[in-house]
C-alpha cells in the first residue's frame, strides 16, 4: 500500500521525467480512476500543457501545470506512477500522459482512488482540507497536540485527518522502534513516549524516503512481519498479530507491552 515514502518516490518520478515538457496526449484507458472529471475534460485541459514542480501532502501527489489547472493523484491501496519509454501499455495502466521522450503512467489494480483535476489552488485546498499536517513537516509540538485523542495509538496515527502520510507498515514499524504497544490509548502516553514516537517517525520516514518505500530489511519489523513464524528482530520473541484500526497489526509482546512494565 503506497504510504508517504512511496508517494514521495512517485513525486520524484514525475519531477525527473515529466516537468517542463509538453503533454502531447492524455490517454484514459479506464475512466474508473477519474474522480469528478471526465476523460474528455482531462485531455482538453492538459493537452499541450506543462507540469510544474510537483509537491506532496501526506499520500497525495499534487502536480500543478503552467495554467491554473492542478492534477491531484491518490494511489489508494495499489496505485503507482511509472515512467516508461513508449511501448505497449500494461494491463493496469489506467491513464497515460504521453511526452516526446516517454510516458507517465498511472497504474492501479484496484481503483480505490485516482485522479482529480482542480481548477485552481483554492480547489486544491478544498480537496485537501480534511488532511492533518504532513508527517514529514509536522513539528514535535503540533504532533503532541494532535495525537492526544482517546483512541488507540495506531488508529490515531493512521487517521489522515490527524497526521497525513502514515499507513499500516509505517505505523507498525514506528511503534515497534519506539517500543510502544499499538493498542494503547494515545492520551495515556507519557511525554517521553510521545517524544519517542515522534523521533522514530522521523527516522523511519527519512530512511524509507531514500528508497521510495518502507524497506523490508531484516533488522526492521517490516522485513520480518510476513515470515512464517515471525520473530522480533531485536529480541527474537515471537511476534504477535492482530487487527487494530481494521488493519493487520504486528508487534513484539516483549518490546511493546500493553502497559509500561507489563508484557502483552
Ligand atoms: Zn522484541
Amino acid at each position: 500500500m503506497p504510504e508517504l515514502p512511496d508517494v514521495e518516490g512517485f513525486r520524484r518520478v514525475l519531477a525527473k521525467h515529466a516537468v517542463g515538457a509538453p503533454i502531447r496526449r492524455v490517454l484514459v484507458r479506464d475512466a474508473g480512476v477519474l474522480r469528478g472529471t471526465t476523460a474528455r475534460r482531462l485531455a482538453d485541459v492538459l493537452r499541450g500543457r506543462l507540469f510544474r514542480k510537483p509537491s506532496r501532502h501526506g499520500k497525495w501527489l499534487i502536480a500543478p501545470t503552467d495554467r491554473s489547472a492542478v492534477l491531484l493523484f491518490h494511489f489508494g491501496m495499489t496505485g503507482s506512477l511509472e515512467w516508461e519509454r513508449h511501448g505497449a501499455p500494461q494491463r493496469h495502466d489506467r491513464v497515460i500522459f504521453a511526452f516526446d521522450r516517454g510516458e507517465l503512467r498511472y497504474r492501479d489494480l484496484r481503483k480505490l482512488q485516482g485522479l482529480r483535476l482542480a481548477r485552481d489552488d483554492a480547489e486544491v485546498g478544498a480537496i485537501l482540507r480534511a488532511l492533518g499536517p504532513d508527517a514529514l513537516d509536522v513539528s514535535p509540538r503540533t504532533f503532541d497536540e494532535r495525537i492526544a485523542g482517546r483512541a488507540r495509538l495506531k488508529a490515531i496515527l493512521m487517521d489522515q485527518s490527524v497526521i497525513a502520510g502514515l499507513g499500516n507498515l509505517l505505523v507498525d514499524e514506528i511503534l515497534w522502534r519506539a517500543r510502544i504497544n499499538p493498542a494503547r490509548p494515545a492520551n495515556r502516553l507519557s511525554g517521553p513516549e510521545r517524544a519517542a514516537v515522534f523521533r522514530e517517525m522521523r527516522r523511519v520516514l527519512r530512511d524509507s524516503i531514500r528508497v521510495g518505500r518502507v524497506p523490508p530489511r531484516g533488522v526492521w519489523l517490516t522485513g520480518r512481519r510476513d515470515d512464517a513464524s515471525a520473530k522480533c528482530p531485536r529480541c527474537a520473541t515471537r511476534l504477535r498479530r492482530g487487527t487494530i484500526a481494521g488493519r493487520t497489526t504486528v508487534w513484539c509482546p516483549r518490546c511493546q507491552p500493553t502497559r509500561r512494565g507489563r508484557s502483552a
